[in-house]
């Protein structure tokens, strides 16, 4: 009974993984014994990342390539637009399609030095993708407004847009103040976005770097953080505990605000990860003991 209690824990909580391509051998290890730990949760699907303006678009390719043969779990590759040709896009998803890549996640990229208006939004992509293949398609939110926005408003509309194109989900850039996600789903509703807005999590175990890379994505790091990870730069063990302790509270109160999908930035590392989703009831396939 009691095996049978922690399978159905999590069982209406879906969750997937983003991934980074790695850069070395080390960082090579380190994503495959990620995977192999998180896959025993049986994530929805897992992501990998590609640098737009990188030229590594390759990278992306393989691992999602070697996921899908290795592990059998639904790979799903980041695509930007901002740094190829709609000729390009078009082969890219034919021959995505054409290897068994049903889902992907679609993204403008950030704006390369000294371009100041794309050719394309990610709106534009969603709708050349459908317009090749039926994918399952997920696009960017950010609770706290995209930095380029003109305003709050003119950016809700543009993720409208993106969803209204034919886009089946949106993950939500990562955030600290769960208030502002749940405001930002509401204001969803309110303009008659039917889709999923899974909140992107991220678990913190560098401050140091969050700090610089929340500065230029828009992201409030609020000051009970600043506080919890004081004094802990040299002490990356606690820092760990910290930031896992962090996103279990995010994520329990999501979950308890009826939340079910949850999107996480893994970092290529599956500790942090596996100990929240752990939290939220998510388990390891459980069979019965005799
Ligand atoms: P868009 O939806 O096109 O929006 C970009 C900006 O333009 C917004 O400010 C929007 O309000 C505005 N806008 C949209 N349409 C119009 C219009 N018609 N006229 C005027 N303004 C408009 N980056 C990577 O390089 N690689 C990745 O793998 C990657 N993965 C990501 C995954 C997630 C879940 C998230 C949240 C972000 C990711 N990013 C990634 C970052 C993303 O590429 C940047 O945030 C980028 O600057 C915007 O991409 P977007 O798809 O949100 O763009």
């Amino acid at each position: 009974a009691l095996n049978q209690t922690m399978a159905e824990l999590g069982s209406d909580i879906n969750v997937s993984f983003e991934f980074f391509p790695p850069n070395s051998e080390k960082m090579e290890n380190t994503l495959w014994n990620s995977i192999e730990r998180l896959s025993t949760l049986a994530p929805k699907f897992v992501s990998v990342t590609y640098g737009a303006n990188s030229g590594t678009r390759d990278r992306t390719h393989k691992v999602i390539k070697d996921i899908q043969d290795k592990t059998g779990l639904i790979a799903a590759p980041h695509l930007t637009c901002i740094d190829a040709s709609r000729d390009e896009l078009r082969e890219i998803a034919k021959d995505y399609w054409s290897n068994g890549i049903r889902k992907i996640v679609a993204l403008r990229g950030d704006l390369p030095e000294g371009l100041a208006k794309p050719d394309m939004y990610a709106a534009d992509l969603v709708s050349l993708l459908k317009e090749e293949a039926d994918f399952d398609i997920s696009v960017a939110a950010y609770p706290e407004v995209h930095p380029e926005a003109k305003s709050a408003q003119a950016d809700l509309l543009s993720l409208k847009h993106k969803l209204d194109a034919g886009a089946n989900q949106a993950i939500t850039q990562f955030f600290f103040d769960v208030e502002s996600y749940l405001r930002f789903r509401d204001r969803c509703a309110t303009i008659g976005i039917e889709q999923e807005i899974v909140p992107g999590i991220l678990p913190v175990s560098n401050y140091k770097t969050l700090l610089k890379f929340a500065g230029f994505s828009n992201v409030r790091i609020p000051n009970w953080m600043h506080q919890r990870f004081q004094g802990l730069d040299n002490d990356q063990n606690t820092r760990n505990l910290v930031g896992a302790s962090i996103a279990m509270d995010q994520v329990r109160v999501l979950s308890q605000e009826g939340v079910k999908d949850f999107h996480f930035y893994t970092l290529n590392r599956s500790d942090l990860t596996y100990a929240i989703c752990h939290s939220l009831g998510v388990r390891p396939h459980v069979t019965a003991i005799a």
